[in-house]
């Protein structure tokens, strides 16, 4: 059966027009289906999409159901739009702040609203052809368009079609949230579903919700030239990261010009000839502010509705979508989930590194497990946020002691020569061992310095080894190495040290006669000193 629509994206102009062709053809011919499949994948996102590319890869029968657009989330709503203008704004604030580092820019620089958008969906359309129906169907994955619905444990339907399977994998994903604001849905509001369809820039934008959705395009649409108000309930941006990270963003934001208002919870909306009104709460009063557009960016939904997941003997709750055990696998054995559906860590490297679980674990009796994974994470505002393992608290609520070690950029060369020396780097180590159990990095390209951890972490390398890294000079991830330096130091204890220093003195005396006459004795005090040094672990908490 052939679609009648294709979804629209709009603009349609020349690039969404190339997107749609590429992730949701027009006149796209579902597949007759085969007997059975190894495996039926749904929904086309990143987990998906990487599920399927993967197991036909390896040979297996393999379908994918998408009822939208291939992709999903991260190359249509999501990562894609938003680090591409993300990118054009960091330009604006860059030029802003050139006269800062000796180039005078002359007036009168200008944001190109409508060009930033295009240059947005330029580029989204030239990567939508990795996500494309027809690439999926060269790899001989059959690809079809339309909702899945369960109809049994090992059947689901789609585009009017039967499809019967030896496993399935769930990667529907997930949404923004509806939030219970008064008059929100009759007044209108962006989700990141719409945002990255404006060809004008709303002039006075409220964001609501300062995690990682709501900060970058907070700050992005701030540096494109929006007024923007930042709405957040909780007492600083970006919840989950401490809050001495958060600070430091807080303070660029109110340095920019953002306008934050934490401790603030948008009670209802209404539109008047200004525009739209917001009536907040805040310190127990009510304030208003009156603004063109609203931008939604609190939460995510998981997407259960509609599959009929009760026929197919699949568990889920609402909020926290299909629950799995640690091998993926849901209540139905031959039904397992990867991606944003599934995970608290709603994030594309998750969904990927989820999908490859899947395919070990459905198809060829892998034990793999989602715990076993070290996953980073990054907030791409200026500065970015990144953070990989435990927290403090992670680990004080699971009775692992710490010793912390941290670096303030203000001490690295080459973030004082960026003039980006508002950061650091906070390593956590299990206490008395030099074995990494998280970081967080504050800094400009602080998703590109975070792998480094990961790597270790993921290696089993300690700070000890992370010491012997050596970095080209000047770079900001020297700050990663001055931790383990730090580290190192706590490890020269007074006798290591009067072992050392004996050894010196007898250097001084610089005598061939002398030296002989002690050299036992050196020799002795020498390899204690390396010994105890070799063994020496961390022995108390040090912080900058
Ligand atoms: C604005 C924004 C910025 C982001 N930036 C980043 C970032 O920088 N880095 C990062 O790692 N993550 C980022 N994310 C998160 C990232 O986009 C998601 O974690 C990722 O897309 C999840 O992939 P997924 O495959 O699990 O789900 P999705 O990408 O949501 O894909 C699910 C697919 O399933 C389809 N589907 C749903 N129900 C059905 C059904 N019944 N039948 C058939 N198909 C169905 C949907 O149409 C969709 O295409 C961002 C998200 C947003 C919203």
């Amino acid at each position: 059966m052939n679609r009648d629509k294709s979804p629209k994206v709009l603009p349609q102009d020349e690039y969404n027009q190339v997107l749609i062709s590429n992730v949701s053809p027009p006149g796209w011919r579902n597949p007759e289906p085969s007997k059975r499949y190894n495996l039926v994948v749904i929904g086309a996102g990143t987990a998906g999409l990487v599920t399927a590319a993967g197991a036909a890869g390896l040979g297996a029968r393999v379908a994918l159901i998408e009822r939208h657009l291939l992709g999903g989330d991260c190359l249509n709503y999501g990562c894609v739009p938003s680090k591409s203008i993300i990118r054009s704004a960091r330009s604006a604030e860059d030029v802003r702040l050139a006269g800062s580092l000796g180039i005078r820019v002359p007036e009168g620089m200008e944001v190109d609203f409508p060009a930033v958008m295009e240059r947005m969906r330029r580029l989204r359309s030239k990567l939508s052809s990795h996500d494309s129906a027809r690439r999926f169907q060269e790899m001989g994955v059959d690809v079809f368009l339309g909702e899945a619905r369960f109809t049994g444990a090992d059947s689901v339907e789609a585009g009017g079609k039967r499809l019967r399977f030896s496993k399935a994998v769930i990667a529907t994903g997930a949404r923004a949230v509806e939030l219970p604001i008064e008059g929100l849905r009759e007044i209108g509001y962006l989700t990141n579903e719409t945002v990255f369809s404006l060809t004008e820039r709303p002039q006075r934008l409220a964001v609501i919700g300062g995690g990682p959705l709501g900060s970058e395009l907070a700050q992005a649409f701030h540096r494109l030239g929006s007024r923007v108000t930042l709405f957040e309930a909780g007492d600083h941006l970006l919840g989950r990261e401490d809050s001495d990270a958060a600070q430091i963003l807080q303070d660029a934001f109110v340095k920019e010009g953002v306008q934050l208002n934490l401790g603030s919870k948008p009670k209802r909306v209404s539109r008047t000839d200004q525009g739209k009104v917001i009536t907040y709460e805040k310190n127990g009063k009510e304030e208003q502010l009156v603004v063109d557009e609203i931008l939604i960016g609190v939460g995510r939904a998981p997407n259960v509705e509609g599959l009929n997941l009760e026929a197919a003997g699949v568990k889920y709750d609402r909020k926290n979508g299909v629950i799995v055990n640690d091998f993926l696998q849901t209540s139905n054995p031959r039904i397992y989930a990867a991606g944003d559906i599934c995970l608290q860590a709603k994030f594309t490297h998750t969904a990927d590194a989820t999908a490859r679980i899947v395919i070990q674990n459905a198809l060829f009796l892998g034990r793999k497990k989602l715990s076993a994974l070290t996953i980073p994470w990054t907030t791409y505002t200026d500065p970015e946020i990144a953070h990989v393992g435990m927290y403090e608290r992670d680990a004080k609520e699971r009775g692992i002691e710490v010793d912390t070690f941290a670096r303030s950029l203000s001490e690295v060369d080459r973030a004082v020569l960026d003039g980006e020396d508002q950061g650091f780097v906070k390593l956590h180590v299990k206490r008395g061992t030099d074995k990494i159990l998280g970081a967080t990095i504050v800094a400009r390209h602080a998703g590109e310095m975070i792998g480094e951890i990961g790597l270790a972490m993921v290696g089993g390398l300690g700070l000890k080894a992370m010491a012997n890294v050596i970095h080209p000079y000047p770079t900001q991830a020297e700050a990663i190495k001055q931790v383990a330096d730090m580290y190192n130091r706590t490890r020269l204890t007074p006798f290591i040290k009067r072992g050392f220093s004996f050894w010196l003195g007898l250097n001084r005396l610089n005598s061939a006669a002398a030296l002989s006459r002690y050299r036992h004795r050196a020799q002795s005090v020498l390899s204690r000193a390396f010994a105890a040094l070799a063994k020496k672990k961390a022995p108390e908490r040090k912080e900058e």
